[in-house]
């Protein structure tokens, strides 16, 4: 069986080709641009392949309701040219084969535990820090949806005593990806993140945001593990500020051996999957399990 994948991103579309055994055989990427520049591309990649179903992980907000009329449309996203976007029923149209559509983050977090670094445990999150801040959540061979994927990005967080800057994000300002992510790092600053690496009140002020949300999402999910990538987490002297920072708020209150000094490097990872994450999740949605 032959089966198709695409990683939906802001900047580039990943598009393959592979086998419900996970491999993938071809590969193509293609730049995000109008939905009727890009559109087109997708189609002729795919046409006379033979693809019996394609998985789609895609960027959102996107409609992942399988119930829905409007399953795998673009919704409220701030690449402008794809709001309302059909993309799910244009590429059914097109292709004739069953589509399965899952948030980008929530696709890595299931490439994450089948192939990467989750791969000894049922329950994990994936947490990108780039242009935007989104998390997927996987749970026992499922991820986690509900009405729509879950927003963990835009959550409220306490503000840093030192922090003026009023909050980048177009719906909530201060939200956490208002706070925390790239374009947040760069308006604040006055320079993007990959330009402030030495300056160490910058990424103190970054982990204790991003170390609130943690804090959260282990309240609330209660993953046995988290990983975050994304641009911003390329600053690796975030990783053991984080740490710090998620034991610190935690204080004691969770028992568990890996929210410990000595487990939580084991706990708090980078991604052990790079480039064919994305386009590897969708090809395990693709799977018809
Ligand atoms: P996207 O979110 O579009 O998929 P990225 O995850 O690369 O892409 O995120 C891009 C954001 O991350 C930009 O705001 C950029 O300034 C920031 N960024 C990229 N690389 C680094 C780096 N090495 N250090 C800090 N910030 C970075
Ligand atoms: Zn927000």
């Amino acid at each position: 069986m032959k089966l198709g994948a695409i990683e939906a991103g802001g900047t580039k579309f990943v598009l393959g080709v592979g086998t419900d055994q996970g491999d993938i055989l071809e590969k193509e990427i293609i730049p995000t641009e109008h939905p009727d520049i890009t559109v087109p591309k997708i189609i002729a990649f795919f046409e006379g392949k033979g693809i019996d179903r394609l998985g789609v992980g895609g960027f959102g907000p996107i409609d992942i309701n399988k119930q829905s009329d409007t399953y795998g449309q673009l919704q409220k996203t701030p690449k402008l040219d794809w709001v309302d976007y059909p993309l799910g029923a244009t590429l059914k149209e097109a292709l004739q084969v069953p589509i399965e559509i899952d948030s980008d983050v929530n696709v890595a977090a299931m490439s994450e535990a089948k192939w990467g670094n989750a791969t000894d445990v049922d329950t994990c999150l994936y947490i990108t820090v780039g242009t935007g801040i989104g998390a997927g959540a996987y749970f026992n061979g499922q991820t986690l949806k509900g009405l729509s994927h879950p927003e963990m990005g835009h959550i409220r967080v306490i503000r840093h005593p030192d922090d003026n800057f009023e909050g980048a994000c177009p719906y909530h300002k201060d939200c956490l990806e208002g706070l925390a992510a790239g374009p947040a790092l760069e308006q604040r600053w006055g320079k993007k993140g990959q330009e402030l690496a030495d300056d160490e009140k910058v990424w103190e002020m970054e982990a204790y945001y991003l170390a609130q949300a943690l804090t959260n999402y282990i309240y609330i999910l209660s993953p046995e593990r988290i990983i975050m990538g994304g641009g911003v987490m390329k600053q690796a002297q975030l990783f053991p500020l984080i740490r710090k920072n998620v034991l610190e708020m935690l204080n004691g209150y969770v028992s568990s051996p890996y929210l410990t000094e000595k487990e939580i490097d084991r706990y708090i990872v980078a991604p052990g999957l790079t480039d064919e994450a994305g386009v590897k999740g969708a090809l395990y949605l693709a799977m018809d399990r």
